[in-house]
């Protein structure tokens, strides 16, 4: 197993080097803090023991692309949207692009990544509102995801759905017809379609004339799964809300020149893949996400707009959340010694910058 720093570390020079000013200033920052992340680079916690020990504790860069420091996001994260799930069966909605939008979408991830998920969202919304088989106001949260399980660019769109809805005058809570149908797929992949079309057309009308008009005419993807309280979903999703592409343990060899990932593919086999270091870079850099953008949405009565409406929905559903979890403890480290807790005795500044 090989961290992802020490591999930035190896072959990022000559990717610098080579791509120069056309590297994106979101894939510098990135690189940068992956491979100062718990190193003396950005400084350090001293702790004191009273039997003399000493330890220093590095600061840690908390990049959300950085893998040492995803996982304790994900884990919290986790924790927040289980308190939330109500009682109710809940349906894992993914909407999916064809493959001719991929290549316009990597090249303009600030702009599109956001409207995907938006459109995918208000998809979803309307399809509940109108379809006779709903008919209900929905809340739901939406992930956006960019990668396949070799980490090749595919970007898609998954929601968290509670089945069921707040009627129109608000007043009642409308199940779905039943537990293993929610709402049906082709309607929701066309109105994605619809949706997205018109977004592009608007927001994005010198990069709508770059799209295939034929894009447009295929069947496009809406899969609906139901996903029963909605735990087993949220835990699938918390490994990649918080997480980046390359998570440490799946790098297993690097001789300088190529690296070697190995990864599940969809029949749940261990594969393996081996890329120059260059290519490697470009797979690991498309999916760090520009600055600014979430991954992450609420959308109708879960948005954090709509508090009233949530409220409503708890007492109609006669339902109240869970205590909070303790919230996290600052960390102090424990004396390797005599197991004590540790105190902070000073503070080692991160150098200047040498350039
Ligand atoms: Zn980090
Ligand atoms: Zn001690």
């Amino acid at each position: 197993m090989i961290p992802l720093a020490e591999v930035l570390r190896r072959h990022w020079p000559a990717y610098e080097r080579k791509f120069g000013a056309r590297l994106l200033p979101s894939h510098r920052r990135a690189v940068q803090a992956i491979v100062s992340c718990r190193t003396p680079a950005l400084g350090a916690q001293l702790f004191g023991c009273g039997c003399g020990r000493r330890e220093l504790v590095y600061h840690s860069c908390n990049h959300r692309a950085c893998p040492q420091c995803g996982h304790a996001d994900a884990t919290e994260w986790l924790h927040r949207q289980r308190r939330k799930l109500l009682p109710v069966p809940y349906y894992l909605v993914t909407f999916t692009v064809p493959a001719q939008l991929r290549k316009i979408i990597r090249s303009n991830q600030k702009l599109l990544d956001a409207l995907l998920i938006r459109e995918a969202a208000f998809a979803l919304i309307d399809v509940a509102r109108e379809h006779k088989d709903l008919g209900a106001e929905l809340g739901l949260l939406a992930v956006l995801q960019t990668w396949t399980r070799d980490l090749r660019f595919h970007p898609h769109v998954h929601c968290v759905v509670p089945g069921g809805g707040l009627s129109d005058d608000g007043l009642r809570w409308v199940r779905p017809k039943s537990s293993a149908y929610f709402l049906p797929q082709s309607v929701l992949a066309k109105r994605f379609r619809t949706r997205l079309k018109r977004a592009l057309q608007q927001r994005a009308p010198k990069l709508f004339v770059q799209i295939p008009r034929k894009t447009w005419q295929r069947d496009w993807v809406a899969d609906v799964q139901p996903v029963g309280s909605g735990e087993p979903a949220l835990k699938y999703l918390a490994a990649y809300v918080y997480r980046t592409a390359f998570s440490a343990e799946k790098i297993v060899a690097d001789d300088g020149a190529h690296v070697t990932f190995t990864y599940r593919d969809n029949e749940g086999r261990n594969r393996a893949m081996r890329l120059t270091g260059e290519k490697f870079l470009h797979r690991f850099l498309q999916h760090v996400l520009p600055r600014g953008l979430q991954r992450v949405r609420h959308f109708g009565w879960l948005s954090a707009a709509a508090k009233a409406r949530l409220a409503r929905v708890r007492v109609l559903l006669d339902w109240q959340p869970p205590k909070p979890w303790p919230e996290p403890v600052v960390f102090v480290p424990q004396c390797p010694c005599c197991k004590k807790p540790m105190l902070l005795i000073g503070r080692l500044p991160r150098p200047p910058p040498s350039r």
